[in-house]
């Protein structure tokens, strides 16, 4: 299969050349036909599949016929993420040189006025984070019965960050005549049903999980303590045994992200942190900093990390066993690209065994245990306070540090401080989507709940075992997605 043979017009496979595209990916050599064909496509697909191009080369086709008016956009693209819409945004910039096209990113963060201004002009494609899309459309400045083609990508995603309800309503106000494409890389019940009433005689099109681990990471498990202090310590210790040119450590949750990029300061360990709380100039410019060599520690939550461009890595350390299994996967295929050898490390306190063993089942390997391995009957660490004690815990500690104050300043990681840092970054902490619009904010709390309980249900997309190229996998496509 070659990309002569799907259809694309002279101009977008021009652009494929340009870009270096040889081969089309199976996400791209199913898709391509069907989405020219103008059918509703559902693809079952995660990043590093090759999906973006599968959407923006035939939209691309289709936008050399016909021109936008002053804000009444043709095509729209929602993302979840400002950064995963930039890099959308890049990949149409790229693609689409050769085309005359008026692209705006409506995402928050920036100022809204610049958005505009690209509105007022007539935007043929507009690249959304869902809140920043409403909050113009709530102003007037938008009109959504223009558009022909929506593209809603990372769907489950959406769903983990409540966004569905703000999806529902947008879907509503677009023309019924649309043509919607829509990724998900699993099909929890709450996606089932908004794919159901929004797509019409969709074609499914599933290209296979990266549920396989690519041989060139080495992948251990390091024994933790559950008590967060001493965690850390770990990390550090652990740290300190390797040859580390660059990392990222993955964190659960953004409280923790912050925490640890702040002891990594009092450690004097280069980082930088990355999490769903931050502004958008922050995360870029950390990212930025970690591309240019200029941090070593990429500390960051698998909502801020899913489907960025992040370069070769030389280790990937998990702070946190992940709940979900398959975001091992894709934390890990960070590192060990292109044939190079790439180390994985997973810190596992008593707690997180089971979550171990679920991760060895799906990637179908036993892992070795880093250093010392925990006994049968090691009953892990007994001190792990108890929910809410971490307060009671850091506030005795710093009665006994301000009894200390006459002493040597300690240099270590000090948890009062930490722990009252905790608190405030805690209380910001469950606001993934806050920082988007207010209006949507009680039913998108309202849906984070239902999530919750649907993402409970999500199974990985096993897929028909696409092959490209007649069986063979390129390395980029060998290695997991990127997450
Ligand atoms: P995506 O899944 O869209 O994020 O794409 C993953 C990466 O694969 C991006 O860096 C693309 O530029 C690249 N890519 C997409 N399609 C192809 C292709 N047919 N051949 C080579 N690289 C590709």
């Amino acid at each position: 299969m070659s990309f002569d043979d799907l259809g694309l017009s002279a101009r977008a496979l021009a652009a494929v050349t340009a870009a270096g595209f040889e081969i089309p990916t199976p996400i791209q050599a199913q898709a391509i036909p069907e989405v020219l064909a103008g059918r509703d496509v559902l693809g079952l697909a995660q990043t590093g599949t090759g999906k973006t191009a599968s959407f923006t080369l035939p939209i691309l086709t289709r936008l050399e016929t016909g021109r936008a008016r002053a804000r009444m956009p043709r095509i729209l693209i929602l993302e979840p993420t400002r950064e995963l819409a930039a890099q959308v945004h890049e990949s149409f910039e790229l693609l689409g040189a050769n085309y005359k096209l008026t692209i705006a990113l409506l995402i928050g963060g920036v100022s809204f006025a610049d958005q505009d201004r690209k509105l007022s002009k007539g935007a043929d494609v507009l690249i959304a984070t869902p809140g920043r899309l409403l909050d113009h459309f709530e102003r007037g400045k938008l009109m959504m019965n223009g558009v022909e083609v929506l593209v809603v990508d990372e769907a489950d995603r959406m769903l983990d960050m409540g966004f569905i309800p703000d999806i529902e309503r947008i879907c509503k106000l677009l023309p019924f005549t649309r043509q919607t494409l829509f990724f998900s890389a699993t099909m929890p019940s709450e996606i089932q049903r908004i794919t159901s009433t929004f797509l019409h005689n969709p074609v499914r099109i599933e290209v296979a999980a990266r549920s396989s681990v690519v041989s060139t990471i080495r992948q251990h498990w390091v024994k933790a303590p559950s008590v967060p202090k001493e965690k850390r310590a770990a990390l550090r210790d652990l740290i300190a045994s390797q040859p580390i040119k660059n990392a990222i450590v993955f964190c659960n949750r953004k409280r923790d992200v912050a925490v640890l990029e702040h002891s990594f300061q009092r450690h004097k360990l280069s980082g930088g942190a990355l999490h769903g709380d931050m502004n958008q100039h922050a995360r870029l410019e950390t990212l930025q900093r970690f591309r240019d060599g200029e941090i070593t520690f990429l500390v960051a939550s698998d909502v801020a990390a899913r489907g960025l461009d992040i370069p070769e890595v030389s280790h990937v350390i998990n702070y946190d066993i992940p709940s979900a299994p398959e975001d091992y996967v894709h934390r890990i295929g960070r590192t060990g690209r292109a044939g190079r050898e790439g180390h994985a490390f997973s810190l596992v306190t008593r707690e997180d065994r089971g979550r171990a063993k679920d991760i060895e089942k799906l990637i179908g390997q036993e892992l070795d245990w880093f250093g010392t391995a925990p006994s049968k009957d090691d009953d892990g660490d007994r001190r792990r306070p108890s929910r809410g004690s971490g307060r009671r815990d850091a506030a005795s500690r710093q009665k006994q540090s301000a009894g200390k104050r006459d002493g040597p300043k300690k240099s270590d990681d000090s948890d009062a401080a930490v722990a009252e840092e905790n608190v405030t970054i805690a209380e910001a902490a469950d606001a993934e989507a806050a920082s988007e619009t207010k209006s949507a904010r009680a039913p998108r709390e309202r849906s984070r709940k239902s999530s919750a309980a649907a993402t409970q249900e999500q199974k990985p997309a096993r897929g028909s075992d696409a092959t490209w190229n007649g069986g063979h996998i390129p390395a980029f496509l060998q290695r997991s997605v990127r997450p």
